[in-house]
């Protein structure tokens, strides 16, 4: 059983988004005992219990305050959403961060032989889709009048089979759809993961405090992805040159080397990664041992 004074987190039992929001987890320092067939998995060293389901299951779970965050793709939540206002039903949430993982697009695709001259060309059409109040959202706003025909699966393979005109589906690389012979046309929805959590308010004060402390956590495990720690030797006299190369660095640390009067060590935290190009710039001013290296955590 879940004791519901641990903080309750959702995420995908097993899809596109499971590693990623569990390697998150395990970034920010949550220790966790995965079973493979269970839906609780309780951490080791924090009162946090995951529930694992279905990613169709999580919006929900956190809209009717079941669970208190979940990891889940801005697509099936704007769905869920648009669906649980068509129903009267509760649908608050609050967006603590927007990932980096789970990016894609939702595309309306048609098959390539259609002549296909613009959203126009949809009018009077069945489109098949997953997510039909995105889709049909969509139609309105461009005054199309064209159905959105619910699938939950293979929607690929709708044209061929007759069943639709048209498919609207999640798109990253686009070879399903060749595959398909389909070819996309609009994108009318970008989507990454999100962690959202129950309405402004519904957390108590405990729980509210550990979310605060897992939220700069997370901020750090994004930030320290993106950044490099940068050391290098540099000729004193090419100092502004050389800073001036390194993305990000207003103030390095500038250090002296043993023996040596005129050069000396830089060390800098940048925002971002150093190009061969850049590497190749700094060894033509007179650089030596540079050093590019990953960043595991960051706190600012
Ligand atoms: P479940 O069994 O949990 O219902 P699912 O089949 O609905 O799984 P997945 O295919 O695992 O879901 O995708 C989960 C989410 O991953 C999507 O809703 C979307 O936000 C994101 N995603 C990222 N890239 C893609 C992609 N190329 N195709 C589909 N979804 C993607
Ligand atoms: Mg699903």
């Amino acid at each position: 059983m879940s004791d519901s004074r641990r903080l309750r987190i959702a995420v995908q039992k097993s899809g596109r988004l499971s590693d990623d929001s569990l390697s998150l987890l395990k970034a920010i320092g949550i220790k966790l005992n995965i079973r493979d067939r269970l839906l609780i998995a309780h951490s080791t060293n924090q009162p946090i219990d995951l529930l694992r389901v279905r990613d169709d299951d999580i919006p929900g779970l956190v809209m009717d305050g079941v669970v208190d965050l979940g990891f889940i793709g801005e697509n099936e939540l704007e769905e869920k959403m648009l669906e649980r206002q068509a129903a009267s039903k509760p649908s608050e949430f609050e967006v603590l961060r927007r990932m980096d993982y789970g990016g894609c697009r939702l595309s309306i695709a048609v098959p390539q032989e259609m002549n296909y001259q613009g959203i126009e060309s949809l009018n009077g059409k069945k489109v098949a889709t997953t997510y039909p109040y995105l889709l049909e959202r969509f139609f309105a706003q461009k005054g199309i009048n064209a159905k959105a025909v619910m699938l939950t699966g293979s929607v690929e393979v709708a044209p061929r089979a007759g069943v639709a005109d048209a498919i609207c589906d999640l798109v990253s690389t686009g070879a399903t759809l060749e595959a398909n012979g389909l070819v996309e046309k609009e994108v009318i929805f970008r989507s990454k993961a999100v962690l959202i959590q129950r309405a402004d308010g519904a957390l108590d004060d405990d729980k509210q405090a550990l979310v605060n402390r897992l939220v700069p956590r997370i901020d750090g495990v994004m930030q320290a992805k993106e950044s490099k720690y940068i050391m290098l030797h540099a000729p004193k006299n090419y100092l502004e040159q050389v800073k001036s190369l390194l993305p990000g660095a207003e103030n390095p640390t500038v250090l002296p080397l043993a023996g040596s009067e005129d050069t000396v060590a830089i060390h800098v935290v940048s925002p971002e990664n150093l190009f061969w190009e850049t590497m190749e710039k700094l060894k033509a001013l007179g650089c030596s041992s540079i050093l590019v290296m990953p960043i595991e955590k960051m706190m600012g």
